[in-house]
């Protein structure tokens, strides 16, 4: 069975197919600027060399055509024809309050996801226009959504209510979702597996940090509290967001700097977080770099940054009533020692020993604490879309 798995963004489209026989990738590759001059799709067959195709794409069909039509091509693709291909997975970034669950796409799931796009206007519209484009040329195809969201629907209502006046939740669903919820169940399940115990027994924090960050409380395998919020704004300082602050601040930022809304809004998510510290880059090799040459204010993003994790995972803890494990996932999670040091640093008194040795690694399965550490620092490298296809698998059946 092979899974095609599909992630839209407003003008990219990310792929790959996987061969579920042995989860190993068939092909893979990205279209960019979908919809703008000079689109240009990158694609690999592992194996083959990697090509480069210019061709003007319109729309997210045009993509998926040109995708697809790689896919099958006789020099650099990966299989016979389309009808090797048993389902495709979209990555959906929400699903609101309906969805706690990866879906088979039908009209009414679309149609539920159409009214998500109001909570969600930046990321589920593209999504859709992924599904309506790969529902137009492969149309006997089972299309299964999986939510960022899902998995954190888990959550309490205590640990999803904002103190808000609660009409507006009643009003408008204004409430903690939580996203990278794919990535955040894949190491919490693949960190129980390391250590072998059963993932019922485990209180697991799980750091996704990539360009957008985000921390998760995993009791007994269920999401019990996560970072982001109602959009992913919230919690960490991230590449370019500023993550919390005092929502006072945006008012203020109005009144004083005579900014709309949208202006506002535009600051905390593209000109913010460790960017914004920096002034150096979003790019925390940049910054780690800038930082070790004496930059101030890259040394200050970077302190920033770790003590905000940091602050999560000793929260975290106190939610839980305890703390087993803690992951370290994603760009920065997978790649950064000096992240994942910093951020368990003064960690000792919750028993989280790192071991500067082990720690010394980038992209690896690994147990990155001390042998004695009473909680276990695990390296994960997250594997988004290999966890879609097996949703997908799942329910496609
Ligand atoms: P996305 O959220 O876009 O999927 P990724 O998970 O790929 O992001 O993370 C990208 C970020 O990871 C980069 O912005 C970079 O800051 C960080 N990163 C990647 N490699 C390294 C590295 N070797 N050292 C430090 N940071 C790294």
């Amino acid at each position: 069975m092979k899974i095609l798995v599909v992630n839209c963004g407003s003008s990219s489209l990310k792929y790959q197919l996987i061969n579920m026989e042995n989860e190993e990738v068939i092909a893979k590759g990205l279209a960019e600027r979908i919809g703008i001059e000079g689109s240009v799709v990158k694609h690999e067959t592992i194996g083959k060399e990697k090509v480069v195709i210019e061709q003007e794409m319109k729309d997210h069909k045009a993509a998926i055509q040109i995708v697809l039509d790689a896919l099958v091509d006789s020099n650099h693709g990966a299989i016979q024809s389309m009808d090797e291909i048993s389902a495709v997975g979209h990555r959906v970034v929400h699903g609101g309050e309906e969805f706690t669950d990866s879906v088979l796409i039908t009209d009414a799931v679309k149609k539920a996801l159409e009214k998500c796009s109001d909570i969600a206007p930046l990321h589920n519209p593209p999504n859709l226009m992924g599904i309506y484009a790969c529902e137009e040329i492969l149309p006997n195809v089972p299309m299964v959504a999986v939510f960022d969201t899902a998995f954190h629907q888990t959550m309490p209502s205590d640990s999803y209510m904002y103190a808000l006046p609660y009409e507006l939740y009643e009003k408008h669903r204004i409430r903690r979702y939580g996203f990278h919820g794919t990535s955040h169940k894949y190491v919490s399940q693949k960190a129980a597996e390391m250590i072998g115990k059963p993932i019922e027994e485990l209180k697991i924090i799980t750091c996704h940090l990539g360009n957008g960050a985000s921390i998760t409380a995993v009791d007994g395998g269920v999401s019990v509290d996560t970072s982001m919020g109602f959009t992913p704004l919230e919690g960490l300082a991230m590449g370019t967001r500023c993550g919390d602050i005092d929502p006072a601040i945006i008012t203020f930022l109005m009144e004083k700097e005579n900014l709309s809304g949208s202006q506002v809004n535009e600051l905390m998510n593209k000109k913010s977080g460790v960017l914004g510290i920096s002034g150096v880059s979003s790019d925390f090799r940049d910054i780690e770099d800038a930082a070790a040459k004496g930059n101030e204010r890259a040394q200050l993003a970077l302190n920033v940054y770790h003590k905000k994790v940091k602050k999560y995972i000793g929260s975290y803890a106190a939610e839980m009533g305890g703390l087993d494990v803690i992951v370290f996932t994603a760009g920065l999670g997978e790649n950064s020692p000096e992240t994942r040091k910093e951020a368990c640093k003064g960690l000792e008194f919750l028993g989280v020993k790192i071991d500067d040795e082990k720690n010394n690694v980038r992209g690896k399965e690994r147990i990155v604490s001390t042998d004695d550490s009473k909680v276990k620092v695990l390296l994960i490298p997250t594997n988004e879309e290999l966890a879609i296809a097996r949703e997908t698998k799942v329910i496609a059946k």
